[in-house]
């Protein structure tokens, strides 16, 4: 008897290890990180980064059903500016710019008519990711410039994610540069508006001074780091906004913690 005790008591603190439910549901923006929907390849390596299409639907449909509010970055800004953050809203992001965000997410958000952030490396637009080491993780095919205007006629948001991805922290402080203001304009030409949201690639230079550094003089107005929480009403630093990572091997009690708490695992 001692002993299936033992055991039921291990089993509780190892489920609670896993699924952090004792956390305190936090007030403020969830902001969701994204990367590729769809099935990853046989020999991918970063799996977690491929989110099911099913998974993806999954999740959209929950935030309609708890009617959790879907802001933009636009609107963000502006409840920032006029201190008026909500107690509860999600953002939806996407890195990299991969065409499957198109063919997979994009029918998805139209569905539902929730807005979404797409960050694009404005010199990989229409070709491939060149970033991964192909051994590990096969190359991608990239939103083209087609993709990108369609995406934005029907009310998506696009954001800069630098030149080419690399890593900004192990750039002299002059290549990060140009990497973090060059991509703007080449973007700004090709959607026609400001480009007001950065995210570092890797979520490196966000916790660096001498990169953060650069961002707001190049003319944004927010940047996106990766810590993983939910951004508190009003104690943010606005040029490393945490995220939210959604992984492709977690559940919906995963995504419902990440949304509520901003964490779901130790
Ligand atoms: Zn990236």
């Amino acid at each position: 008897m001692k002993i299936l005790l033992i055991i039921a008591g291990l089993c509780a603190l190892g489920f609670s290890a896993r699924w952090n439910w004792w956390r305190l549901p936090k007030k403020g923006v969830a902001i969701l990180m994204y990367h590729k929907i769809g099935t990853p390849p046989r020999d991918s390596r970063l799996r977690k980064l491929w989110v099911s299409p099913r998974k993806f639907e999954q999740q959209m449909n929950y935030l309609r059903k708890k009617s959790i509010p879907v802001i933009s970055f636009a609107e963000y800004y502006q409840m920032l500016q006029e201190k008026r953050v909500p107690e509860k809203a999600v953002i939806i992001t996407f890195d990299d710019g991969y065409q499957d965000n198109y063919s997979e997410a994009f029918p998805v958000l139209k569905k539902y008519g929730f807005k979404a952030m797409f960050f694009l490396v404005s010199d990989t637009i229409g070709i491939i990711n060149k970033w991964h080491d192909p051994a590990t993780e096969p190359h991608q095919k990239m939103l083209s410039l087609e993709q990108i205007r369609e995406m934005q006629a029907a009310g998506m948001e696009f954001g800069s994610h630098t030149l080419s991805h690399l890593n900004l922290n192990a750039l002299n402080i002059e290549a990060a540069n140009i990497q973090i203001t060059k991509s703007k304009p080449v973007l700004e030409e090709v959607l026609g508006k400001p480009v007001d949201i950065f995210a570092y690639p890797y979520g490196a230079g966000a916790y660096n001074p001498r990169v953060k550094q650069l961002v707001k003089p190049a003319g944004y107005k927010l940047a996106v780091g990766i810590k993983q929480a939910i951004n508190m009403r009003d104690q943010e630093d606005l040029f490393a906004l945490k995220r939210i990572t959604v992984r492709g091997d977690e559940n919906m009690f995963d995504f419902y913690l990440q949304i509520t708490r901003g964490k779901n695992r130790l």
